[in-house]
């Protein structure tokens, strides 16, 4: 009941345009169903193989998004079904995803992620590598992938002039960027503590976990 509500009350927040990705990485299948059942189809998980056995246990009508850092070894383990892959952070990972979706004759959409934080441990691109990733000889040989846009996380921290400024920062190079690229419509950005903000900011995709699904026992 409570997920639904949860779910229900971020909605009413939601502009339209605006897809909500459900994250629910160290969350039970059942929590899922939850939310599935309330209408929610487009879930976020950030570890492969947990993402792999939620897919083989849950309805065949949710649109899977693989959020987190990618191990390129793993990535043939969800080539046959993830709709989107928001972490994507070299030529190499487009590579190897573009060879595991061309296996199962698909084409799979991926964000490039745009470093913004300030934090050693974010992951991500400047905007100088996206640039260079676009514009190589190389992207175009690459058939089985669609770079459908940009993902971005802010600093953690309080400081809310801090994470206007970072998300400022990638909704101005993402409206750059699309001028040249016209296919990277998506500007994911945005999580249980930041969302609104970045909405503000201009983001067409938000990733939130437990503002729905309540507090992760572990951090991950
Ligand atoms: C965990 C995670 C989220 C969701 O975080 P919440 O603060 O629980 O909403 C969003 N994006 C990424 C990349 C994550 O790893």
């Amino acid at each position: 009941m409570m997920i639904k509500d949860n779910l229900h009350t971020i909605q009413k927040t939601i502009p339209e345009h605006v897809t909500l990705v459900a994250v629910s990485k160290t969350k039970p299948a059942s929590d899922i169903q939850e939310a599935y059942d309330a209408g929610q189809r487009v879930f976020g998980e950030n570890k492969i193989q947990e993402m792999v056995g939620k897919y083989e246990e849950l309805p065949k009508d949710i649109e899977w998004h693989m959020i987190g850092h990618l191990q390129r070894n793993k990535v043939k383990y969800m080539a046959h079904f993830v709709d989107l892959i928001h972490g994507v952070d070299s030529l190499k990972t487009l590579i190897e995803i573009n060879k595991q979706a061309q296996k199962h004759s698909r084409v799979i959409n991926c964000l490039l992620q745009a470093k913004i934080a300030k934090e050693e441990s974010k992951f991500g691109l400047s905007f100088t590598e996206i640039e260079s990733i676009l514009n190589s000889p190389e992207i175009k040989t690459l058939e089985n992938i669609k770079i459908v846009g940009l993902m971005g996380m802010s600093t953690f921290t309080n400081n809310e002039e801090q994470v206007t400024q970072e998300f400022e920062s990638l909704y101005e190079f993402h409206k750059k960027i699309k001028e040249s690229h016209t296919h990277l419509t998506i500007l994911s950005m945005g999580m249980s503590g930041d969302y609104e903000l970045a909405i503000t900011k201009g983001s067409t995709m938000v990733r939130i976990g437990s503002s729905i699904f309540g507090v992760r026992n572990y951090n991950a």
